[in-house]
């Protein structure tokens, strides 16, 4: 992808290197107000161990029984690998700030394309923040972990990634190439339009009266849309001038890797179809290229689709 010297999103909050925040913070939550939130005293700052565990769990819990509301809410793409531990939190790797700035320049390019679509029908694009982190973060999700993959909280309209996980996408997923990684971050975006124009607050009040299966497979629609819209911004990139040779298929063959039924396979030998919650690899590069080839979010109903 051809993006030096572009220009970066103003949005990216680097939280690089900097301590999860322990128990407590997590404000912002449906219902309950800004700043409003629930503050367990974290014992003098202490963190991780049994005792930051038990109290993480105690915090959902009663944030669960107070709001109604499971404050894991949070999309995750990615999960794969043992949650991180607090020993193993570092500072920034070498070699990250080069990302760091890739980052923000497929940021700033989702702006302007998401920006365009909603000027077009009368809306404001209300941008969505991205929050670089390392190990561990705090969000009006909860806290999370590296180990969760990127991930979108509708709570406080941000996508939060430790950049650690384009490594793993390289290594572990064997989804290379800078067009991969772009993918990725556009289809967080996907999930920040999906909160503008309702989809997800639709998906997160009707899947309380689901079962599990038909949870996820309401997910996988909501995945595989998010999937579509970073397909259309790939088509906006391309008319940017920003795709090299191989780009494309890169993202392609992110979509392939990253598609449930190849993840189980890889993970545990064998694949179970009703846990699937964001699609199977033919699905994924389905509808990526869908988005791709139309360049319209309205070719992105995945609701109304047989997918
Ligand atoms: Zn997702």
């Amino acid at each position: 992808m051809k993006w030096r010297g572009r220009e970066r999103s103003s949005n990216i909050e680097d939280r690089r290197g900097q301590a999860g925040g322990g128990l407590g913070g997590l404000g912002g939550l449906g219902g309950m107000g800004r700043g409003g939130g629930i503050r367990i005293p974290s014992g003098g700052g202490s963190r991780g161990g049994i005792g930051g565990v038990i109290g993480i769990v105690v915090v959902l819990g009663i944030l669960w029984l107070v709001t109604g509301q499971n404050p894991l809410d949070m999309l995750t793409d990615g999960q794969s690998s043992a949650p991180s531990t607090a020993s193993s939190r570092q500072l920034p790797a070498e070699g990250q700030d080069e990302l760091a700035d890739f980052v923000g320049v497929v940021v700033k390019e989702t702006e302007d394309l998401w920006g365009e679509v909603f000027a077009a029908s009368g809306s404001d694009y209300p941008e969505p923040r991205v929050v670089l982190f390392t190990n561990q973060v705090d969000t009006a999700c909860g806290m999370a972990d590296s180990g969760v993959g990127p991930f979108y909280c509708p709570g406080d309209s941000r996508v939060y990634i430790d950049l650690s996980f384009y490594d793993q996408l390289h290594r572990q997923f064997g989804a290379p190439g800078d067009f991969a990684q772009a993918y990725v971050l556009a289809h967080e975006v996907g999930h920040h339009v999906q909160n503008l124009t309702g989809v997800l607050p639709e998906f997160n009040r009707r899947r309380q009266a689901m079962s599990a299966t038909e949870a996820n497979a309401y997910s996988v629609r909501v995945e595989l849309q998010a999937d579509c819209y970073a397909g259309v911004w790939a088509n906006y990139a391309g008319q940017q001038n920003l795709l090299e040779a191989g780009d494309f298929e890169e993202a392609l063959n992110a979509a392939n890797q990253i598609g449930d039924d190849t993840l189980q396979k890889r993970m545990q030998g064998f694949a179970v179809p009703k846990t699937f919650n964001h699609g199977t690899s033919a699905q994924r590069k389905a509808w990526f290229e869908r988005g791709y080839r139309t360049g319209n979010p309205a070719d992105c109903d995945t609701f109304s689709a047989s997918i």
